[in-house]
């Protein structure tokens, strides 16, 4: 660790117990941020732990639905995201008029919402899902005669091939998965022979047909910890391989692509979070109209 970040770090552990703070962080972040967590995470995980927690302030290193998330199920906590532009590009690729729009076309549907939405679009859903629980919430829908699966097409692909069920889907996706290609995972498989593939279902089907695993970060990051196998492929954001590597240092892990970078992700900084906590911006809050509605989604996918 450079000096600098350590007089950083230092500056923000004071500042942080001053604000009573705690600090959630998504399994993508740069290392540094993982490394001064509270709890690093997936959404589903994060979303637990925000219900959970005693903070008065909660620190969101991920991007902005996610803090929303944390604002819509703990509405009396100031929830921060160091940084405004940390958006997610595929849950803007939904709005919630789009969705209304969608709705009269399939006016029976159950909208199967992905956390990786805005809090007005889960507020025209009816379930929320995350990667980690997307396909036991849709096999849970016996009754529905329609599905109508937002925004990512992927995830909503794979879980309609796990759940045999039709689905209608949004043609949304995530710009990094995307550049995971099944060339890659061909040419890694030739040069690690004995290595497991394992793969987020954000990923296109044709990486997925290739994969042995096809699991959220947080089951990323158990396989890893419980598997035999020595040498691991990792198809999904790079931030991942910190966190495997830190926790598993007997095994190999390799990326698919060192392109799978979420720039979105990457801009909490040491800094930006230093500066959050002194400013007490940005805050994310959720007005109480549309967080009931998104709470009543979210809640279901909880529950269940
Ligand atoms: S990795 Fe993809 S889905 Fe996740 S925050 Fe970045 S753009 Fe959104």
């Amino acid at each position: 660790m450079e000096n600098s970040d350590a007089a950083l770090i230092e500056k923000i552990e004071s500042l942080k117990k001053r604000r009573k703070a705690i600090f959630l962080v998504h399994n993508y972040q740069l290392g540094e941020i993982q490394d001064i967590a509270d709890f690093v995470g997936d959404s589903l995980e994060l979303s637990q732990r925000a219900a959970k927690t005693d903070a008065d302030v909660i620190v969101f290193c991920g991007v902005h639905f996610m803090a929303e998330t944390a604002s819509i199920l703990c509405p009396d906590k100031v929830v921060l995201l160091p940084d405004v532009h940390a958006g997610c590009p595929m849950a803007d690729m939904i709005t919630a008029k789009r969705l209304r729009e969608k709705k009269k076309e399939y006016p029976k549907a159950i909208v199967v919402c992905y956390i990786n939405s805005s809090a007005a679009v889960k507020a025209e859903s009816d379930v929320c899902c995350t990667s980690a629980n997307a396909v036991r919430i849709v096999e849970k829908l016996t009754d529905a005669e329609q599905i109508l699966f937002v925004p990512d097409q992927y995830l909503g692909n794979y879980v309609a091939t796990q759940t045999k069920r039709e689905m209608i889907l949004w043609p949304g996706f995530c710009p990094t998965h995307v550049r995971i290609q099944p060339r890659d995972i061909t040419r890694l498989r030739t040069e690690y022979p004995q290595a497991k593939v394992v793969v987020h279902p954000e990923c296109k089907p044709e990486v997925i047909a290739l994969a042995d695993a096809v699991l959220s970060t947080g089951g990323i990051i158990r396989l890893a910890r419980e598997t035999d196998a020595e040498e691991i492929i990792i198809g999904t954001e790079i931030g991942i391989l910190h966190r495997l590597r830190k926790e598993n240092p007997g095994k190999k892990f390799i990326p698919v692509s060192e392109q799978a970078v979420c720039p979105r992700m990457k801009l909490i900084t040491l800094e930006t979070i230093l500066w959050s906590l002194e400013n007490m911006t940005h805050q994310v809050k959720v007005s109480e109209r549309i967080r009931l509605r998104a709470k009543a989604a979210v809640d279901k996918m909880l529950e269940g």
